[in-house]
């Protein structure tokens, strides 16, 4: 399956991707992963089978309508991301979802809050993330690639809602 991973540039895209399938986290900030995907074997109780999933990286060309059809063609699922420290990603979510809809609708999709470990440094409150949560009807996963928090769960659930659909 297919993956992909949007948002706004610095949420933590890019790391995420290297710390679900690499099991590895770096503070450089460092916009690509030099390849078009990696790839992960996960296992999936409720599926009863590993699945394949293939992790696409925007390579830090989320701000540019560049990011075409080719990024989102195939996809089975999407990581809709925002940063606990980043106004402006959360705001830019609704135009987000709409975009990997208008390629791929009926996708399977999750929101995510990164970089929770910077919550003394919050600027979206909890009862907002879960309104705009509610409000797109997905759910909603806070996570934190620096310390591996909540990153597997997020792959799994859309795995297990992908074979769902
Ligand atoms: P992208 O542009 O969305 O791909 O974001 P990057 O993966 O390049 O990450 C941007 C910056 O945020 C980098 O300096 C990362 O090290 C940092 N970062 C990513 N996840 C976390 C996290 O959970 N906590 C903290 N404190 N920093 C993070």
């Amino acid at each position: 399956m297919k993956v992909v991973v949007v948002g706004n540039g610095g949420v933590g895209k890019t790391s995420m991707i290297k710390r679900f399938c690499k099991g590895v986290f770096t503070d450089d900030y460092k916009k690509t992963i030099g390849v078009d995907f990696l790839e992960k074997q996960l296992y999936v109780p409720s599926i009863g089978q590993d699945v394949q999933l293939y992790l696409w990286d925007t390579a830090g060309q989320e701000e540019f309508d560049s990011i075409t059809k080719t990024y989102y063609r195939g996809a089975g699922a999407a990581v809709l991301a925002f940063s606990t420290t980043d106004r402006a990603s959360f705001d830019a979510l609704p135009s987000w979802r709409s975009k990997v809809l208008e390629q791929c609708p009926g996708i399977a999709m999750a929101l995510v809050q990164n970089k929770v470990d910077l919550i003394e440094q919050a600027v979206v409150s909890s009862e907002e993330a879960e309104a705009m949560a509610r409000r797109l009807g997905l759910k909603f996963y806070r996570t934190c690639v620096k310390q591996d928090l909540n990153v597997t769960e997020v792959f799994t659930y859309l795995a297990e809602l992908h074979d769902r659909k």
